[in-house]
């Protein structure tokens, strides 16, 4: 038999055979089939082996570790072993190469370049403790400015003419990123639009429908509507928190999605109205989309469908031209824009646009917010920034480079459990997140992760305060765009231009 195509495993998983209790609770633990008892020690396959832990986690006698496997690849800095392992699998598969998460390539973080300023002598600082620091914010577009009638007849009499566009009140900056039914599990489903609606803030749908199961969550939910379609109809436009058209991710610029029909099962089928079993494709482009003016007829059309009651935004990943698209999709009449940027997480992406593709969230947000207000026209929208917003330190820089609000997804899957093992792609997620398997979902306990993921927005959100606070600022609106309040310590001064921000000691 011929061995050219064998590549060896990632990890190496030991088990301590002394300290073994036998209890086989690790080989029903691992999704991937890598444990089995052979009926007198455990046996792995190191091959099957993703490092997703939960048979760690749930060894009794801590007996299991899950090491690197000890071969050396011979160092290259051109071919690097992860591109040698590429090109071997390739020539194995004929086929394009799945991923998950975010890119896992290396790339600088912007974010970590950053420093924030703080008060001292004599622009005092405010304790969050004894005063008040604001971090509620508003979704959608505000007016430029405010008329009012005076009653000619008692100057005390003041009635306000402008009418407000809908906007919806969040508690904070924050809201949990899009995840499709269909790329995470109902129980992960269910945790978030829980957790969201206890909090006061939004979650998105994903493009994959919304089950009438999650209708009681709806006012606290932006659904989506993508090139596919799937599950729109009056029932998931009306009565939610806002809706967007969804153009591009982050992880995926220019491509449309694909739920594997091995997938589609009843609970997905019934959710995207199409039969079970079958592919759930989006095409790339909306095939009524090719300019703006097309663009402002669907946001038209949504707001007459939603009577006017709702925010309708679009949704774009961060590409090289990304301040006059949304620029010019201002103009066509959207009341938020979210950017997601190139390191932001999927359930499923073509591995090559995962990794290659898009721009960084800091300079688009920078520029984004930078464009609209030379034009006048920043107030008409509400700017959601996402795509690696990994802890609170990256939501305050994001709001001081322009962002109103940050939508977050990997830190929330964390919270409920996630690893990080890179395999939702697979479907076989061993803490029940990315699944539909019934196993696996059930493993989810959705007021355990409710819990969790509340305790994770509110720690961000206390963060936010402290900082605010050390900076003398009460509230996110003079937070937001305040770039003076933010230095560049990193190695290209070229960034800190496009960025706006000065160079530390400036
Ligand atoms: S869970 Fe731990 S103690 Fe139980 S069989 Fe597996 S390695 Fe042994
Ligand atoms: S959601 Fe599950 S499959 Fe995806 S990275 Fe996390 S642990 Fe792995």
């Amino acid at each position: 038999m011929s061995l050219i195509h064998k590549v060896f495993p990632k990890f190496k998983v030991n088990v301590d055979q002394e300290k073994c209790k036998k209890c086989t609770r690790c080989v029903n633990a691992c999704s991937f089939g890598v444990l089995s008892f052979n009926g007198e020690r455990i046996v792995a396959d190191n091959e099957k082996c993703v490092d997703c832990q939960r048979c760690a986690v749930y060894c009794p006698a801590e007996a299991i570790m899950i090491n690197d496997f000890p071969i050396v690849y011979s160092p290259h800095g051109t071919y690097t072993e992860r591109i040698r392992k590429i090109n071997w699998f390739q020539s194995g598969t004929g086929g394009v190469l799945l991923a998950s998460t975010g890119t896992d390539l290396p790339y600088p973080v912007i974010f970590d370049d950053i420093v924030l300023d703080a008060c001292q002598v004599t622009n005092p600082s405010i304790d969050p403790l004894r005063e008040p620091v604001e971090t509620k914010v508003f979704l959608g577009s505000k007016p430029a400015k405010l008329d009012f009638d005076i009653d000619p007849g008692n100057e005390n009499n003041v009635t306000m003419r402008t009418r407000f566009p809908p906007n919806f009140e969040m508690s904070m900056p924050l809201m949990v990123g899009h995840m499709s039914l269909g790329s995470i599990s109902f129980n992960a489903c269910m945790s978030i639009y829980k957790a969201v609606s206890e909090l006061g803030i939004v979650a998105g749908s994903g493009e994959g429908g919304l089950n009438e199961a999650f209708y009681p969550y709806k006012n606290h939910l932006i659904t989506e509507i993508a090139s596919g379609r799937f599950g729109v109809d009056l029932n998931y436009l009306q009565g939610v928190a806002g809706l967007e058209i969804k153009i591009g991710q982050g992880a995926k610029p220019g491509h449309g999605g694909h739920l594997p029909g091995e997938k589609v099962t009843s609970l997905i089928s019934e959710t995207r109205m199409i039969p079970k079993f079958s592919d759930a494709l989006s095409p790339y482009p909306h095939h009524d989309i090719y300019s703006i003016e097309d663009l402002q007829q669907l946001i038209s059309a949504l707001k007459e469908a939603t009577r006017y009651k709702i925010p309708i935004g679009v949704k774009i990943a961060a590409v090289h031209n990304v301040a006059p698209i949304a620029s010019g999709i201002v103009r066509a009449g959207a009341d938020f824009i979210t950017i997601d940027g190139f390191r932001g997480g999927t359930g499923a992406a073509p591995r090559i646009i995962r990794d290659h593709v898009g721009i960084p969230i800091e300079v688009a947000i920078a520029s984004v917010d930078e464009r609209l207000r030379n034009e006048g026209i920043r107030e008409k929208v509400t700017l959601i920034a996402g795509g690696s917003i990994r802890y609170s330190a990256d939501l305050i820089k994001a709001i001081a480079l322009g962002a109103d609000i940050c939508m977050v997804g990997m830190p929330v899957l964390l919270a409920m459990g996630c690893r990080f093992c890179q395999q939702c792609h697979t479907g076989n997620c061993s803490w029940g997140i990315a699944t539909q398997r019934p196993d696996l979902v059930k493993r989810l306990d959705v007021d355990v992760s409710v819990q969790r993921i509340k305790n994770l927005f509110h720690a961000w959100n206390e963060e936010l305060k402290e900082i605010m606070g050390a900076m003398g600022i009460d509230s996110v609106e003079s937070l937001r765009s305040n770039r003076d309040r933010l230095r560049y310590l990193g190695p290209n001064p070229h960034i800190a231009e496009v960025l706006g921000i000065k160079h530390v000691g400036e």
